[in-house]
């Protein structure tokens, strides 16, 4: 056990300054590192020398100045993490590396029908295929980030039962998965890592108090707190799509009636469309009709925002965020449904809290989850860049060569 105060905990936090200075700044020379962490010349001379070692950093001549000198930055394969997203109808890879880039990310469609065991199989064949095309050293995986589209318990690690996926429920995600790549796996919810992701690289910079509202086969929230992801200890904090909208409203899956879900999730709005736009209607299809004009399709996105907001209205009156961003398929429509959710939350919120509150699509579409996995992975590693706001010169890339 390592005492705080040590002299080898104060050598991890000195590593850890110069680390962080650089990673912020992408690269600086070694007076520069000095001047940004406070340390002396010497002491940054020494850990630059072992990181370089280590393999964390790289180190090139460059001039400041008119005189000659080392510049610092993060080595590309110093390490990698990996984000892996299940939801209801896909699965969805990404690998990053410590300088927050996105070296590969793909998204395949999974079997809602699909066993536990078979949904890790794929993942680990798709992870293990991500590696081989980024060409990186497998040894250099430092940790996973996980979405599941269910409450995880925050103790155990135990999926609670989803409706999203059947047949999941009670699984331990986190330990399957771990079993089967052998590295350190973190575990949430794909609300809570919508929320991450948009938080640190999206709609969310520089936002300390935050809801991501998303909209697919169920309508969830992720919550950010004072900067933190707020989980509640069985890890269901934010089901806001079963606030009470009408007590004599359609069944939920829930077992109450007239729950914000049976008003909003596609599984009750699509059957509203289907007898005037054919059986195979998708809310992605539904979005692109309505912002090329149809009536019907805008009408029942505006009524599907006015629920929301009607959701959001009670969040704010509970939490005051003040950045509510929607994410799924549904933030395509853009004003379309955006328009209504502040409509109702004029109406239904108190005044005040109302004021303060943007709300805003998400930046980063279906990939706000896996990049969340991500964030996810790099803050268990300890980098504190991204949740302070400061993660700012580094929004992941899109990949085309693995689109
Ligand atoms: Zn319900």
């Amino acid at each position: 056990m390592e005492t705080p105060g040590s002299q080898s905990s104060l050598h991890r936090a000195n590593l850890e300054r110069v680390v962080r200075a650089v990673r912020l700044a992408g690269s600086l020379t070694q007076a520069e590192i000095a001047r940004t962490t406070g340390l002396s010349a010497a002491t940054v001379s020494n850990i630059v020398r072992e990181l370089k070692e280590g393999g964390t950093v790289e180190v090139t001549p460059t001039s400041a100045g008119g005189r000659r000198a080392r510049s610092v930055s993060l080595s590309g394969d110093a390490g990698i993490v990996i984000g892996v997203d299940f939801g209801h109808t896909h699965l969805r890879v990404a690998i990053g590396n410590l300088a927050h880039q996105v070296l590969a990310e793909e998204s395949e469609p999974l079997d809602v029908d699909a066993s536990s065991d078979q949904g890790f199989d794929r993942a680990e064949r798709l992870v293990s295929r991500l590696i081989a095309a980024t060409g990186v050293d497998r040894a250099k995986i430092a940790g996973v980030g996980l979405g599941v589209p269910g409450p995880i318990d925050v103790e155990s690690g135990t999926l609670g039962s989803t409706a999203i996926l059947p047949g999941w429920g009670g699984t331990r995600p986190a330990e399957e998965l771990r079993g089967r790549l052998g590295v350190p796996v973190h575990v949430d919810n794909d609300a809570n890592l919508g929320a991450l992701g948009e938080l640190v690289w999206g709609s969310g910079r520089g936002v300390r108090d935050l809801a991501y509202i998303k909209v697919a086969s169920g309508v969830g929230a992720g919550l950010v707190i004072n900067g933190k992801i707020y989980r509640g200890p069985g890890g269901t904090a934010g089901e806001i799509g079963h606030i009470t909208l009408d007590e004599a409203g359609p069944v939920c899956r829930c077992g109450n009636r007239g729950c914000l879900e049976t008003f909003a999730a596609a599984r009750y709005v699509l059957p509203l469309l289907q007898p005037g736009h054919g059986p195979d209607l998708t809310m992605e299809g539904v979005v692109r009709l309505a912002r090329d004009g149809d009536p019907g399709c805008r009408r029942v996105i505006a009524d599907v925002g006015r629920h929301i907001g009607s959701g959001v209205a009670n969040l704010c009156n509970l939490l005051n965020p003040s950045r509510v961003v929607l994410g799924g398929d549904l933030a395509e429509a853009g004003e379309l449904v955006l328009g209504p959710i502040r409509e109702s939350v004029g109406r239904y919120a108190i005044p005040s809290a109302a004021r303060q509150l943007s709300v805003l699509p998400g930046a980063l579409g279906g990939r706000a989850e896996v990049l969340g996995a991500l964030a996810l992975a790099l803050s268990e590693m300890g980098d504190s860049t991204l949740l302070d706001g400061s993660a700012t010169g580094a929004l992941p890339a899109a990949t085309p060569a693995f689109t």
